[in-house]
């Protein structure tokens, strides 16, 4: 009978023409984004998880347009990925944590985000590329982030930019792992560094469920190999169960929240980094 209200579907009606309209405002102001003036870059610390020394960050992407204010990324990333504009968002952020790097002492090394898209674009990669050449960073240093839903999108083509990247010295980590299309045999398909276990594992942990699979990736992740990131550690006790699980490496609130560059730089002086 409920469903019979009339002022129910009316709301929801609303609510979607606003969310589309909001949707359509956003894909018109991206078209004329100027990604050198218009982007602005957090840094993320991520420290390690026994010693607490700062080994680095994530770099996040913030755009504050003019006419519709700050939209988050999870917002604007979606729709930039639907033209080429994302690719030029990613090449900004890519030369924002270049020169970030080439500010910080040589065992520091930063993350940023790619997308599907990217990896199916030659000719960002190749850009990804020469920008990284010109810089004269140690490749090393810089880390790019995919996530499995990006990666499975278009795999040969995807796995081939990611084997490109790591031929010329970058790494590579697998975000959000235990979300999406998370398939255990990805791990070995995909040319990869390092996992990140999605911030979901770490809200959940109280629940034993939880903490035997989370123990599980962290298991996996030291047989293939690869470093282990527990993302969205917010608590002392969160983080202690990560570190006697033996992840090695902890990002979020209780290390830091994303830093404007100025403030990520005064916090490596403060923890002796610099
Ligand atoms: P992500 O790559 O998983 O980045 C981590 C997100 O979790 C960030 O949100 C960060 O601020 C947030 N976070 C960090 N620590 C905590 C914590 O302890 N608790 C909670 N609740 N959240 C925490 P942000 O910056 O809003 O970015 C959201 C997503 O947008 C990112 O998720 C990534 O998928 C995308 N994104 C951000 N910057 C870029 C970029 O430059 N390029 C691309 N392609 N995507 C980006
Ligand atoms: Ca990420
Ligand atoms: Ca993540
Ligand atoms: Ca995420």
């Amino acid at each position: 009978a409920k469903r019979h209200q009339p002022g129910t579907v009316f709301t929801y009606t609303q609510d979607l023409e606003f969310l589309v309209r909001g949707e359509q405002q956003i894909e018109v102001e991206l078209r004329s984004l100027n990604t050198d003036e218009d982007l602005d870059v957090r840094v993320q610390p991520v420290s390690d998880s026994t010693s607490g020394v700062i080994l680095g960050g994530e770099v996040l992407v913030r755009w504050t347009s003019a006419r519709l204010g700050p939209i988050p990324p999870q917002r604007f990333i979606t729709i930039a990925e639907r033209s080429s504009v994302i690719h030029r968002i990613t090449l900004t952020v890519v030369k924002r944590a270049l020169g970030i790097l080439a500010q910080l002492p040589d065992h520091l090394s930063l993350a940023v985000n790619i997308s599907a898209s990217d990896l199916n674009s030659p000719d960002t990669i190749e850009r990804v590329l020469s920008a990284v050449r010109d810089s004269g960073i140690d490749p090393s240093r810089l880390w790019f982030e995919v996530t499995e839903t990006a990666v499975m999108h278009d795999v040969d083509a995807a796995i081939e930019a990611l084997r490109m990247l790591r031929t010329a010295g970058m790494k590579i980590a697998l975000d959000d792992f235990g979300t999406g299309y998370s398939s255990l045999s990805n791990l070995h398909r995909i040319p990869l560094d390092r996992v990140k276990i999605d911030q979901s594992f770490a809200t959940d942990l109280q629940d034993n469920y939880s903490n035997s699979i989370a123990l599980a990736v962290v298991n996996l992740c030291r047989t293939l190999g690869l470093s282990c990131v527990a993302e969205g550690v917010e608590t002392p006790e969160q983080a202690a169960i990560f570190q006697s699980m033996g992840c090695e490496i902890l990002q979020g609130y209780y290390i830091s929240e994303p830093l404007p560059v100025s403030r990520f730089m005064e916090m490596l002086a403060e923890h002796d980094c610099t």
